[in-house]
């Protein structure tokens, strides 16, 4: 079986896996970055992502007013996050988080050339329990999309770039172990049936999330709803969460899903797979009125999951909802520019052609980088 190897594999090109190629390059690594998807899809879900990210106490938020620190962050997050006494890690990682997040993701990105719209939203402010107490929803520009974008580029022009190897179309199925420790992975290239084995002398697992795969969805949500939309991709079906625990890595906390009240099914869906439902479209997530409750076990806050919105007649109204929330975002950006033809879900809604993302942001307006 053909073999390739590099001092660091990487298993899922989406934005996890090429900032961490990223990183490996910097430091003089060779890589071998893997990934079921064709070139085209590069960047996984972060492609059609918002962009928005939680920040602490940076240089933004104090050129508005916005007095945050570390404690007042950690306070928050300790108010919705319901740790156990077993929740060591997450605890430790929402310490690191809200010490770090100013530097080692704010100016980080700055210093990549990236730029955050010149307001900062205030979301997530809780409705069952107190959530954020101040604005830190930071708004990167040009989307999840601009991201992706950027990132493929520092990886194309980096001056180790000869180290980086991409290898698309490839579905890893297992991982090698040897000697108590994994030396790698295998996998079939779909198109041509050819097994592969890939050997790193450390192996990086980024393959997303399990919510491309609503069976598992079902199964670590209890009380899902009968019918839900998928909003994710098919690769992200959680295969590899099942490799690495069988091979006797820890996996915790699959519960803990973040979904969206407010999807219709999309008129244009981007994956026909008989697995998954049809993508759905995602409209009033910039609400400051979602609260931490909205998770799988929101039930028991008395929080009704998409049916509310799904067959009850109220997509109308969420769209109606969502373009009033987008209203004073007047920085030329269109997020969402669809009229809701029917009052129902189950008819379509005119949406624009890419769906519910702007392909091609807009030329950045002057202030836009003064933060
Ligand atoms: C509409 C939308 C809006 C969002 N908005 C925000 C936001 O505003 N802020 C925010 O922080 N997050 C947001 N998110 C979530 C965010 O996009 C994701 O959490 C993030 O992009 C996940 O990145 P990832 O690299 O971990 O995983 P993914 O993007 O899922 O990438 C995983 C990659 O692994 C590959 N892969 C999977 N299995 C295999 C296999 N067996 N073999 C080979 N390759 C495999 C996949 O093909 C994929 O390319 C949003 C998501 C959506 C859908």
């Amino acid at each position: 079986m053909p073999s390739q190897s590099s001092d660091v594999l990487i298993i899922g090109a989406g934005i996890a896996g090429l900032v961490a190629a990223h990183e490996c390059l910097d430091n003089g690594r060779s890589v071998t970055l893997v990934d079921r998807h064709d070139e085209n899809r590069v960047g996984g879900l972060a492609r059609t992502a918002f962009g928005g990210m939680a920040l602490v106490g940076t240089a933004l938020q104090k050129r508005l007013g916005i007095r945050d620190t570390p404690e007042i962050a950690l306070s928050d997050w300790l108010s919705f996050a319901e740790f156990t006494d077993e929740d060591e890690w997450p605890r430790r990682w929402a310490e690191y988080y809200v010490e770090q997040s100013g530097e080692r993701v704010f100016d980080w990105l700055r210093d990549k050339g990236l730029r955050f719209m010149p307001a900062v939203n205030w979301v997530e402010r809780g409705d069952f329990v107190p959530g954020n107490s101040v604005p830190r929803y930071h708004l990167l520009w040009g989307t999840g999309l601009g991201l992706v974008d950027r990132f493929i580029g520092l990886l194309a022009e980096h001056k180790n770039r000869d180290k980086l190897r991409y290898v698309f179309n490839c579905r890893v199925d297992d991982l090698i172990t040897e000697d108590g420790r994994v030396a790698g992975c295998r996998g079939e290239i779909e198109p041509t049936g050819e097994t592969r084995e890939f050997r790193g002398g450390v192996t990086i697992v980024a393959t997303g999330g399990i919510n491309g795969n609503l069976d598992k969805v079902r199964v670590h949500w209890s009380e899902a709803p009968e019918e839900l939309l998928n909003g994710s991709h098919p690769y992200c079906n959680g295969h590899l969460h099942d490799v690495v625990e069988r091979h006797g890595g820890v996996v915790t906390h699959l519960e803990n899903m973040w979904n969206y009240a407010a999807g219709i099914p999309h008129p244009q869906p981007h994956f026909d797979s008989p697995r998954t439902e049809p993508d759905s479209l995602q409209v009033g997530f910039v609400a400051g009125s979602y609260g931490p409750a909205h998770r799988p076990d929101a039930a028991r806050y008395g929080v009704r999951y998409p049916r509310d919105v799904q067959t009850t007649g109220r997509a109308r109204e969420a769209v109606e909802l969502a373009a009033a929330q987008l209203a004073h975002c007047r920085q030329g950006i269109r997020y969402l520019r669809f009229r809701a033809q029917s009052a129902h879900s189950r008819q379509p809604i005119a949406a624009v052609p890419q769906g519910n993302v702007v392909r091609q942001p807009p030329s950045r307006p002057a202030d836009a980088g003064r933060e």
